[in-house]
């Protein structure tokens, strides 16, 4: 706290991302990121680009990708709007389309950037209870609301809602925006994407963090409307007009256009994963059925704070969150089938 600051900054509640270490030793479980490298006709890509040109700024609507995108999802690049990872994309959502009177509603158990978003908009929330199986209910989000969001699959616990549940929920708000966060939907879903031109209220972002593993290149991107993507692109351009350098553009554009790659790692991701789940059920875990890259289990007889400190010692780190209905839970993120194997040996015998 000091005297310089703006009044509200002292009112901020910040996210707190999941730990980075320097030790490289340590198996990386613990945020979502992809175990095999990014394409690399996507790496050849930004190495072409390292030249003079990094004098001159980058295109500031990032056509490129834009195309690159459009092309990929089979829409129009008007209807493609691109930021500085998800987080940045979903930072112009909240400010561009979810501020509003009434409360914005997502569900209790989700990603928890949602609430410092609204802390930092001053934007009411109400928080919907998932149901007892941790799924989200279409039903419950018939309330007035100012907007809607939800990751799917949901972080952190890698539930899918079905696309025909999505279509419900935007069709029962049609005078709201609903924000599809489909940052894992490549892990074993389905897009939303597919529905945009036929839902002026329906937004749908995603990252090339995951899927594309290129978690360190920043590049997120929103498919909508025109008229939503106007209002991002006003925003944007009040806040940073180059949120891509040139190297991320050519990055993720090659990316998108590896198809073969893409398809490949994700299969031996989803592949790893149920090998996983079969291992940790074997050991008692209960595990939620995932559609991600993660997935979400507890153990009935050990204290998830305390597994995860016996992995920590065995070089293994997954994430624990500490929010009371989910503290018994882990969330592992699906590594290579070393890494797997790691984490089941660190386990021990339970
Ligand atoms: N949405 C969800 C649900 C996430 O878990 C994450 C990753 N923490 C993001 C968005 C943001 O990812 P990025 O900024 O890397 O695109």
């Amino acid at each position: 706290m000091s005297k310089f600051w703006s009044p509200f900054v002292s009112t901020l509640v910040p996210y707190v991302p999941g730990e980075q270490p320097k030790l490289t030793k340590l198996i990386k479980l613990n945020t979502n990121e992809n175990p095999y490298g990014p394409s690399p006709k996507a790496l050849a890509a930004m190495r072409a680009g390292l030249t003079d040109d990094l004098r001159l700024y980058p295109d500031p609507n990032s056509d490129l990708l834009k195309q690159a995108v459009a092309t990929y999802y089979g829409v129009q690049p008007n209807q493609v709007f691109l930021g500085n990872g998800s987080d940045e994309v979903l930072a112009h959502v909240f400010n561009a389309l979810l501020r509003h009177d009434k409360p914005l509603l997502f569900p209790d158990i989700s990603y928890s950037f949602y609430p410092v978003y609204c802390g930092l908009y001053g934007i009411e929330f109400d928080a919907i209870a998932l149901d007892e199986q941790f799924q989200i209910c279409v039903e419950d989000y018939a309330r007035p609301n100012g907007g809607i969001i939800f990751p799917n699959p949901n972080a952190p616990t890698g539930c899918l809602l079905a696309l025909d549940a999505v279509e419900q929920m935007v069709t029962a708000n049609p005078d709201s925006v609903v924000v599809v966060d489909e940052a894992y939907i490549d892990f074993g879903g389905e897009t939303a994407i597919s529905l945009v031109d036929r839902f002026p209220n329906l937004l749908v972002t995603q990252t090339v963090s995951k899927s594309r593993s290129l978690a360190g290149l920043r590049v997120g991107l929103a498919v909508g409307h025109p008229d939503l993507i106007e209002a991002l692109e006003r925003v944007k351009n009040s806040f940073n007009s180059y949120p891509l350098d040139r190297l991320a553009i050519l990055g993720a554009t090659a990316a998108f256009e590896d198809r073969q790659y893409f398809e490949r790692t994700c299969k031996a991701v989803i592949d790893s994963r149920e090998v996983l789940i079969k291992q940790l059920e074997a050991k008692g875990f209960e595990v939620l059925p995932s559609a991600a890259n993660f997935i979400f289990a507890r153990h009935p007889q050990h204290d998830a704070a305390g597994l995860a400190a016996r992995l920590r010692e065995q070089g293994v780190i997954v994430r624990h969150f500490k929010q009371e209905r989910i503290a018994q839970f882990l969330r592992i993120s699906i590594g290579t089938p070393e890494h797997n194997q790691a984490l089941v040996d660190g386990l021990g015998d339970l």
